[in-house]
């Protein structure tokens, strides 16, 4: 995945950026965003961030991964504020890997990821065929993923989950809910009133890992 003819920047925490496919967006843009919104401390929980055209990401199909250590992401993104909260959202499991307990142990967001599901199964079930079972199901279900993707539309489902979601892909997974919420939040977007337990969730994860 890595070769040898890297640019390298450093962000903070001795964190590298490895920079292996020239971006199609601005590398100055891309580092001073991330510098902005993104606390010092948590640069120091990650080795490398690589920009560049990475087999992991073409065959899962996304934009950015966050796999052994280090964050990967595409170099083609339309702008440099795309693949910054890319690497925001990214973020969201480099930590979820790190401190699961605080983040899950007491089911807090994973209980309001599933009651939200089943709002929006007993909302979508008199227009669509919905399977209750992939509903009920809060991991991630490529299956399912595809369903809501493809078969149901992002415009749609954009619709369909009004006051209940604040994003299509939050609906992906409970993973997936939680990094998408903490991407919105280190942007400073409120979500409180439509999720108000992983707003909070994410508020004290922060607070208690700056606290130590
Ligand atoms: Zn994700």
């Amino acid at each position: 995945m890595i070769n040898n003819n890297n640019t390298i920047h450093y962000l903070k925490s001795g964190t590298e950026l490895i920079i292996q496919q020239t971006p199609t967006f601005d590398v100055r843009d891309f580092i001073q965003e991330l510098l902005e919104y993104l606390p010092e401390w948590i640069f120091s929980l990650i080795d490398s961030v690589y920009i560049g055209n990475f087999k992991d990401l073409n065959d899962r199909d996304v934009t950015a991964l966050y796999l052994d250590g280090a964050i990967f992401v595409s170099n083609e993104q339309p702008t440099a504020v795309e693949a910054a909260k890319d690497v925001i959202h990214e973020f969201g499991h480099v930590l979820e890997s790190q401190f699961p307990y605080e983040i899950y142990g007491d089911s807090e967001v994973k209980n309001e990821f599933f009651d939200k599901r089943l709002t929006l199964y007993y909302l979508m079930k008199t227009r669509y065929k919905c399977d209750l079972r992939a509903f009920r199901n809060v991991e991630f279900d490529e299956e399912f993923d595809q369903w809501l993707y493809s078969e149901i539309g992002y415009d749609t489902l954009n619709l369909l989950i009004q006051g209940i979601f604040f994003s299509p892909y939050s609906v992906t997974s409970v993973r997936e809910y939680w990094a998408a919420g903490f991407e919105k939040f280190i942007l400073g977007k409120k979500f409180d009133t439509i999720a108000p337990r992983l707003y909070n969730k994410i508020q004290d994860v922060l607070e208690s890992i700056t606290a130590q």
